[in-house]
């Protein structure tokens, strides 16, 4: 029986109410003794995450506008947490501090950060637990990786009987400056907290039973998955399915320390279990996609024995530090499908640029592009996957732009048009839902 990390989202501790309820789920079992809160979420569709807020406010104060909407309805929900608990919380002062930090050129990190501080300030005073502030002691490089001395200062910090508190989201640079994970970062923070301090499990508490072979809002009948290995995982959640940050598995990987996906909301419910290795029983385990690609096309005659091509065309990607994704080829073709994020503004340049030095007879950059990934480690070997999920494609009408399988044959992707992001996920859910 060894101690437990528990992660609580943002949806599990948007009000006095959730905080109860999860004030209830740590004290069902005395295992669970490191706790990691995100910043309160929110509390009805038509309500704002205190992150979004925080970095609301980082934006207006930056352009020199009146940030006193955001800072006012902060203040509001951390008091009206605070009363609700019944627990002393001097908000009126850690918002001065904001405040004042503010007025000196605060960077959006330490702005995003505070959401988290704040809340695990507060969840601190709730379960009577000693607080640890991630900016002593998870540490990042200058180039902004996780720097491994982390695991030994925050082990030291995490020593001692009783519970621990470790805000989500955020940590240091060398120069003390607070640094962010991505957005969704905590699910890192509470992989991190599990292995330092040698938790035998981490829970992460969200808002679902458990994660299900395609995401509820787009197939809200889809099964829920019981057991997944760290690397379906994460390639489910790289592509959309948000359940977990697709980077939490790494800090216990190598510990072999399970994560828990359980709902707070329904603490009985057996969740999703991720492990290093499983028993797959069918070939596919989930489906996950998500919209915001673009393609680079590029056609030359004579491609195939133009030593280079490739590599002058990734060259300049690199020059303009933009990341790419897929590169399915053909004889005198390759593309490139990359996330419209990382192009940004650069398009035309970066396409001119590749013009001038690779000289092709045809080049194109269309937008409007979706991918979408149908993972199981059971399809290794397994004979007719592709054709299936093509030809489910086929009969719905929907056209496959581009299609790439990994070597791992652990994993098939497609791109297709962005309208038919939703569509496709339904009907390859369907074709494979019960296909042993
Ligand atoms: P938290 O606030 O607890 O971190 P998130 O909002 O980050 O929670 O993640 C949980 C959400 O992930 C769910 O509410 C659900 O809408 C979404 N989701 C996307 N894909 C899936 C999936 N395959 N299974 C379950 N939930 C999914
Ligand atoms: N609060 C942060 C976000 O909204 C981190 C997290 O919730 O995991 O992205
Ligand atoms: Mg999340």
């Amino acid at each position: 029986m060894g101690d437990i990390t528990c992660k609580f989202g943002g949806s599990s501790l948007a009000d006095a109410s959730c905080f109860r309820q999860v004030e209830k789920i740590i004290h069902a079992n005395p295992q669970r003794r490191f706790i990691v809160p995100s910043a309160p979420g929110k509390r009805d569709t038509k309500d704002k995450k205190i992150t979004d807020l925080l970095y609301a406010w980082h934006n207006m104060a930056k352009q020199g506008l009146d940030a006193s909407e955001p800072a006012t309805i902060i203040a509001e929900r951390f008091s009206e947490l605070a009363r609700e608990l019944g627990v002393h919380f001097d908000i009126e002062k850690h918002l001065a501090e904001i405040a004042a930090q503010v007025s000196m050129h605060a960077t959006p990190d330490y702005m995003a950060s505070r959401g988290e501080y704040l809340n695990g300030r507060l969840m601190a005073e709730v379960l009577n637990a000693t607080f640890v502030d991630p900016a002593d002691c998870i540490k990042f490089s200058k180039s902004g990786d996780l720097d491994p001395v982390t695991y030994e200062l925050l082990g030291q910090c995490l020593n001692g009987s009783g519970l621990f508190v470790v805000p989500g989201f955020y940590g240091s640079l060398p120069s003390g400056e607070i640094k962010t994970f991505s957005r969704g970062g905590s699910d890192i923070s509470g992989s991190i907290v599990a292995r330092a301090s040698t938790s035998a499990l981490y829970e992460n508490w969200t808002d679902v039973s458990g994660f299900r072979m395609a995401d509820p809002r787009i197939v809200p009948e889809a099964k829920r998955i019981e057991e997944i290995t760290y690397q379906e995982l994460r390639e489910l959640s790289y592509m959309g399915a948000t359940v977990l940050h697709d980077e939490a598995i790494y800090p216990v990987r190598e510990h072999k320390i399970p994560i828990h996906i359980r709902n707070t909301k329904d603490p009985d419910s057996p969740g999703t279990l991720i492990v290093a290795d499983r028993e797959s029983k069918t070939p596919v385990c989930g489906i996950a996609g998500r919209a915001g690609f673009s393609m680079i096309t590029i056609a030359k005659a004579l491609m195939n024995k133009e030593r280079g091509f490739g590599f002058r065309v990734l060259e300049v990607l690199e020059e303009f530090g933009i990341a790419w994704e897929h590169m399915p080829t053909g004889i005198d073709d390759i593309s490139l499908i990359i996330r419209d994020e990382e192009i940004g503004d650069l398009g035309d340049k970066m396409m001119n640029e590749i013009t001038k030095r690779c000289d092709p007879d045809e080049i194109s950059l269309s937008p409007g592009l979706a991918m979408i990934a149908t993972v199981g480690k059971g399809m290794n070997h397994h004979v007719g996957v592709a054709a299936r999920l093509c030809s489910a494609l086929a009969g719905a009408d929907i056209n496959i732009r581009v299609i790439d399988q990994g070597s791992s044959e652990m994993n098939i992707i497609i791109g297709v048009e962005e309208q038919d992001l939703a569509r496709a996920v339904r009907v390859i859910y369907y074709a494979f839902e019960s296909w042993t």
